[in-house]
């Protein structure tokens, strides 16, 4: 290894899910050249997930690290926290960062991830106004909830839920508003959406659908927010989750294709062959959405940074994994397994009042996605019946007689 170390490697932008991911896999797979991880979160790297669960629950507000704390020194990756890599020089294949030194490479990786998309609003700017994405945002907002009583929530999303569901349970009166008319709008199917909708109603959070936010209110705090019906609803706590947008500014610098994304082709690679991204900051030919995606999800990070490892080492093959992901709201645990998209027919297996469900979602007879609520193992099976393209009619999917575990079994075994 000590020859090879003095050559340059890889240089991966980003220490998160995906970019931690790229570096291990290469050691796994025996890569002996240098592997350098810039991320700019000055904390050592930390799963997201629990920041808007777990995290704020109020009593223990440690973070998950995403790595043990010898990973960086076993697998001899150079783990540079609180540093930004501020350009790239693609002619001399060097990162610039921003302690003015200078990094080569031969592969770059940009894992550069997402950032919120902010509140334009007037009073976007007041105290007690909050995001989520870093672990210094989840510590702010937990400390602010300990003090709060009213919060109100812009936008329905998974972090918008999420937060409502513990912000519930801690105490505080919620009010959620959505500009659209059900909640989770762009990931779940209408059956999914509404359920939730009339779910988190019941459980006393005042969910407002087809209401965007106006203007926030406060002389320096914030009061009170008055939403696109001219309703006022007071708050000395506003949580802000619509949405996030990619960090491309490093490759739109470098002059590499993005559009919603850093664009890259079936095997990552952007328009330059030496510079991959994955993760929530790449837009990829999605197989199992049937056009260009941009996903931001664990599975998508993780598995997106395999298989750029892989790319690096010299595998061609494109890039098809299937999309899943997890959500857990209150009771509920939500895990969609492959993409729903606006048309696909649905018919549900179990029990809807019961809140123990599966919705299973077809486009033209085929199965592509399933979204379950408390029902883990319809999950399970359905990403073994979606990823081996298991034939399978909404009637049978619908029939609480027919043992899907079987059939998926069953296709496998005569394959
Ligand atoms: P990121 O995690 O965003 O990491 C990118 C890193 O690169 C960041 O630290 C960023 O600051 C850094 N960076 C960017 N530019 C530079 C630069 N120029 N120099 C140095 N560093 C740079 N997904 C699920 O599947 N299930 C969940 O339950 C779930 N819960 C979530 C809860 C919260 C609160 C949030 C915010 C997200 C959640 N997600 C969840 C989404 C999931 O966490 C993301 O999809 C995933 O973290 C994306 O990983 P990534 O590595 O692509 O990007
Ligand atoms: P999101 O899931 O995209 O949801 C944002 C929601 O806010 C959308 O429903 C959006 O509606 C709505 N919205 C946008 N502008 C609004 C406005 N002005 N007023 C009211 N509603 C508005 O994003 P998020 O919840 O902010 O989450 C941020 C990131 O964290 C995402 O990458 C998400 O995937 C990730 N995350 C994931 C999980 C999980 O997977 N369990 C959990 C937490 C966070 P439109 O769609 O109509 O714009």
């Amino acid at each position: 290894m000590s020859t090879e170390l003095h050559r340059p490697g890889v240089v991966v932008v980003g220490g998160g899910h995906a970019g931690l991911q790229v570096a291990e896999t290469l050691r796994a797979e025996g890569y002996d050249g240098t592997v350098t991880v810039v991320v700019d979160d000055p904390h050592p790297p930390y799963q997201r997930p629990p920041l808007s669960k777990d995290c704020l629950g109020g009593e223990d507000a440690a973070p998950l690290p995403l790595r043990g704390p010898r990973f960086a020194e076993e697998h001899c990756i150079d783990l540079r926290t609180g540093v930004t890599a501020t350009g790239i020089d693609r002619q001399r294949r060097t990162v610039h960062l921003d302690t003015h030194e200078e990094v080569p490479y031969a592969h770059l990786v940009l894992a550069t991830g997402a950032a919120n998309r902010r509140l334009t609003c007037p009073g976007a700017e007041l105290d007690g106004v909050h995001g989520l994405r870093t672990l210094d945002d989840a510590q702010r907002l937990s400390a602010a909830m300990t003090a709060a009583r009213r919060v109100v929530v812009i936008g329905a999303g998974f972090i918008g839920l999420e937060f409502a569901t513990v912000a519930r349970a801690r105490g505080l009166e919620v009010t959620v508003l959505e500009f659209a008319p059900r909640p989770m709008g762009r990931a779940v199917s209408p059956v999914t959406g509404d359920w939730f909708a009339q779910a988190h109603l019941a459980s006393g959070i005042d969910l407002r659908l087809g209401e965007g936010i106006e203007r926030c209110e406060g002389a320096g705090r914030v009061e009170a927010v008055v939403s696109t019906t001219g309703d006022r609803y007071p708050a000395d706590l506003v949580v802000v989750g619509i949405g996030v947008v990619p960090s491309t500014a490093l490759a739109e610098q470098a002059g590499l294709e993005t559009d919603n994304g850093i664009v890259v082709d079936a095997s990552l690679r952007t328009s330059d062959p030496a510079v991959l991204a994955v993760g929530d900051c790449a837009s990829f030919p999605s197989v199992h959405a049937g056009i260009r995606s941009r996903l931001e999800s664990v599975q998508n990070a993780t598995d997106q940074a395999r298989h750029a490892a892989h790319t690096i080492l010299g595998r061609t093959d494109d890039y098809a994994d299937l999309p899943w992901f997890w959500s857990r709201q209150g009771p509920w645990k939500l895990q969609i397994a492959g993409l729903y998209r606006a048309g696909d027919d649905t018919v549900v297996r179990g029990d809807l009042t019961a809140g123990k469900f599966s919705v299973f979602c077809f486009r033209q007879d085929r199965l592509v996605a399933v979204e379950s609520i408390n029902r883990p193992a319809d999950h399970m099976t359905a990403r073994k019946l979606i990823h081996e393209r298991v034939p399978l009619t909404p009637a049978q999917a619908a029939d609480p007689a027919l043992d899907l575990k079987t059939v998926a079994h069953a296709a496998t075994s005569a394959a």
